[in-house]
């Protein structure tokens, strides 16, 4: 089954952000289909892990289209949060998807430790991703970017919670850097670098 090259999938995610970043890593040839273009409603995600809640998103998407998908599941690690948002990143933001809320969420709970932003305040982004074949089989991989939180949101860049993350080695956050400087160097693409080879 492996040996075959994935040639369609469905992308198991109603975040057009991701769907965005997800569509520019897969070869041009791929046949991509979404669950918004297919009227499909996300799962709920009961995991306690990212990689436990992109399998429960690449089952479900791939169960309800018959096709093979690629799903996942990722969010920021804030380690003086005790690694929240993490698997709640999506949460934070609220049912309307409001990142700006997310955003002022992070730093009401940072305020609430008293944190000193003259130190680096280290956190990572994390990306599960499955691939989910109708047979059942499937397989999984993780990415992650370290990096330190940003005093405040800068740049208007990339989705959810990149104008506040500043990946290690570099000035800006990503919502200052180019996608085609992110696409290079983040979760996401680490954890793809993995899978590469199914396309
Ligand atoms: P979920 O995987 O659908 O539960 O959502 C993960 C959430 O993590 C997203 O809604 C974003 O807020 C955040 N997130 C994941 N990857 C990125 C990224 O590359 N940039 C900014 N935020 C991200």
């Amino acid at each position: 089954m492996y040996r075959k090259k994935i040639i369609k999938l469905v992308i198991g995610t109603n975040n057009q952000g991701k769907v965005r970043e997800i569509k520019k890593l897969l070869p041009k040839r791929v046949e991509i289909n979404t669950p918004k273009k297919l009227n499909i409603n996300s799962p709920r995600e009961t995991g306690s892990s990212f990689l436990e809640n992109s399998l429960i998103k690449a089952k479900y998407f791939s169960n309800k289209t018959k096709q093979i998908c690629l799903a996942d599941d990722s969010g920021l690690e804030i380690d003086i949060l005790g690694k929240l948002p993490g698997i709640y990143s999506a949460r934070w933001a609220g049912k309307n998807s409001n990142f700006n809320l997310a955003i002022m969420k992070v730093y009401r709970e940072l305020k609430k430790k008293n944190v000193n932003f003259n130190k680096k305040i280290k956190c990572r982004f994390v990306c599960a991703l499955t691939i989910y074949w109708p047979n059942k089989k499937y397989y999984q991989s993780q990415g992650i970017v370290e990096g330190i939180l940003s005093d405040k949101a800068k740049g208007i860049n990339g989705f959810g919670y990149d104008p506040i993350f500043i990946p290690k080695g570099f000035k800006i956050t990503f919502g200052q850097m180019l996608f085609s400087k992110k696409s290079k160097i983040d979760h996401r693409f680490k954890a793809f670098k993995k899978i590469k080879r199914f396309f």
